[in-house]
């Protein structure tokens, strides 16, 4: 078209549309989700800017929040259609095209290692997986506040925009028209189409209907000459007999198969949080979980929680933990803004950006809340600021961390007891979930540790660690105490590099010879997390490489004595200004001497982290 505008594509953009329209990947219906997904998501925008004010819906037939599919096998045109939001001029430019995403890059990388085409909904680029099927495709929008564009695009580096003057008037919405390629006509095949649409709209809650044909009978005057009527009408309608009889009084007519059309709705749109939980089964908590995370691989959730919280403040929660951390989980720790922890009033999508729903480091899990009691009709500044919402996350933090507990709860590999641990050990599915989970979002745990005072205690059961004894097992401080030697008055600790690093400290020789177990800490947050907790139950921590490291012995108080003017001379030959003081020591075994760090004072290993961080 002469008049159209033309841009290119993001370089990085351009390279992600190569790769699709290259790509051998298999599981193509991929896209049919993304689309689905895209228009329930502007469907959600518009709703809820009709919240305070009504007139965004238009005319009736607009205000109609429902999705439509149409197939045209003549033209080979696959075609969806939502009343949504819509895109501006400039919003077409944007966000198709122009600029591109965090995570386009991330996802091309990924493309090139895996080839799993099947995340791209998580990296935010799921619409251009319509090149998986079409080769050429068009975008007619219309926003409230703009004319109606068209964007079209061939994924050759380049699309154009025109003013669309030759295509019916949206009223408002986007209508996407796939062009598909010659291998690509399957998705023309209605049943097939339904049944993906199934498939892929479970949880979408917004009517989804396909503009179906249907062979229907129809019963028209029956021709004078057409002697085989009557034997036609037996095979086609297998119907009974005594039918004929009537027939006889009865005008003569015949039956012919027609081709009609019409909407047939697709999906059922009953929120499943909304149900109560025991008859929501595990397969469809499964299928919800996947559905919110765009993960569409056969990966279970680990754990789920599902509840309905009364009272003052009333609401349904769904809470899942994943199978695995997303790709960006900590590098985008302190400045993400989306979550994938929605929030409902009122079956109504309110927002995915609510950071006053969960805590910062409860941020990797997944799921929605939907309460009766906050406000529908207002900004969503004046909801975040709703006191309700302090109650929400109170509960759902609660519920989060038993939730969590649970999934240590039910796994034998956590269990002390050799006895229970035999028993279910036979059937059981849960084993080693734990470890996973403290694989994936042990750092949550303890920035949680570190974050979240109220809670600090009930997060402290839910870590785990190596130690001196551990043979290389996660243990956990209710373990760890349980195995404390008589008169061991603290917790013991040490933080380090690696595990190989501090197994050769000095520090260590003496407790080992003792039989003390030592907590290895080797995550560089483990030093931070050890300034927040500072006891367990009624235990306190000591890092043995600290001053005031207490262990029982009756010999050091005469070595105190008897070494009295040597460390006299010591102290004075080393100034005081190096160290504060010099003392026999209780800890060492075979090396003869060792710097210790005062009480208060920063740790060698916490040094070492923060000369690496200022470098
Ligand atoms: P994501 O949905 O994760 O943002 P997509 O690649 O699927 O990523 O879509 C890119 C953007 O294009 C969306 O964020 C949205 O702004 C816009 N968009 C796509 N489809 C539609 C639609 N049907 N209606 C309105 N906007 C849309
Ligand atoms: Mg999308």
């Amino acid at each position: 078209r002469p008049s159209a505008e033309k841009f290119e594509f993001q370089a990085e953009v351009s390279r992600l549309m190569d790769i699709i329209i290259n790509s051998l990947y298999s599981n193509k219906d991929i896209f049919l989700r993304e689309l689905i997904s895209n228009a329930s998501d502007a469907l959600d925008k518009i709703r809820f800017l009709s919240l305070t004010d009504k007139d965004v819906l238009g005319d009736p037939d607009s205000a109609k929040l429902d999705i439509q599919i149409k197939l045209d096998k003549e033209n080979n045109i696959l075609s969806i259609r939502d009343r949504g939001i819509g895109m501006t001029k400039e919003d077409l430019i944007k966000n198709l095209g122009t600029i591109a995403k965090s995570g386009t890059s991330a996802f091309v990388e990924k493309m090139q290692t895996s080839g799993d085409l099947n995340l791209i909904g998580q990296f935010g680029v799921g619409f251009y997986s319509v090149y998986l099927v079409a080769d050429y495709v068009e975008v007619i929008s219309k926003h409230n506040d703009d004319k109606q564009y068209v964007w079209e695009s061939k994924a050759d580096g380049a699309f154009a925009i025109s003013e669309d003057e030759w295509n019916q008037p949206l009223g408002r919405g986007t209508e996407i028209r796939l062009h598909l390629r010659d291998e690509a006509q399957e998705y023309l095949d209605q049943s097939k189409l339904k049944d993906l649409v199934k498939k892929y709209s479970e949880f979408i809650n917004f009517p989804i209907s396909l503009w179906a044909s249907k062979e229907v009978d129809v019963e028209v005057p029956a021709d004078e000459d057409e002697s085989s009527d009557e034997d036609d009408k037996s095979e086609t309608s297998s119907s009974e007999e005594e039918a004929e009889d009537e027939d006889e009084k009865q005008p003569k007519t015949k039956t012919v198969r027609e081709t009609t059309y019409e909407w047939e709705l697709l999906n059922d749109v009953k929120a499943i949080w909304l149900r109560s939980p025991k008859d929501v089964t595990d397969e469809e908590y499964t299928k919800f979980y996947h559905s919110l995370a765009k993960d569409f691989s056969e990966e279970k959730p680990l754990a789920w929680s599902h509840f309905t919280a009364e009272g003052d403040v009333e609401f349904k929660a769904v809470l899942f933990v994943p199978p695995k951390a997303p790709h960006d989980l900590y590098e985008s720790y302190y400045n993400s803004k989306k979550s994938n922890f929605r929030l409902y009033v009122r079956r109504v999508f309110i927002s995915d950006e609510f950071d006053e729903l969960l805590p910062k480091y409860l941020s990797f899990l997944l799921g929605l809340v939907d309460s009766d009691t906050l406000p529908l009709n207002v900004s969503r500044e004046m909801l975040q600021q709703h006191s309700s919402l302090k109650t929400i996350k109170k509960k759902l933090i609660r519920k989060a961390l038993d939730m969590i507990r649970r999934i240590a709860d039910e796994d034998p590999d956590e269990s002390n007891d050799k006895e229970k641990k035999d028993v279910e050990e036979s059937s059981n599915d849960k084993k080693g979930q734990y470890a996973k989970f403290w694989n994936e979002f042990g750092k949550s745990i303890k920035l949680g540790i570190i974050e979240d005072a109220a809670n600090r205690n009930r997060l402290a059961k839910l870590l785990r660690f190596e130690t001196t004894t551990s043979d290389g097992k996660l243990t956990s401080l209710d373990q760890y105490m349980s195995r404390m030697k008589s008169g061991q008055k603290d917790i013991f600790y040490i933080t380090g590099s690696s595990k190989e690093q501090l197994e050769k400290s000095p520090f260590l020789e003496r407790l080992k010879k003792k039989n003390y177990e030592v907590i290895l800490f080797t995550d560089p947050v483990d030093e931070y997390l050890m300034q927040y907790l500072m006891d367990y139950e009624d235990k306190k921590f000591q890092n043995v490489s600290k001053e005031g490291l207490q262990i029982k012995d009756s010999k050091n108080k005469e070595l105190k004595e008897s070494f009295k003017e040597l460390t006299k001379w010591w102290k004075s030959a080393l100034a005081s200004e190096n160290v504060d003081s010099v003392k026999v020591s209780n800890r060492l075994a075979d090396t003869p001497c060792v710097v210790v760090t005062s009480k208060y004072g920063w740790s060698a290993n916490m040094e070492r982290i923060m000369q690496s961080q200022t470098l």
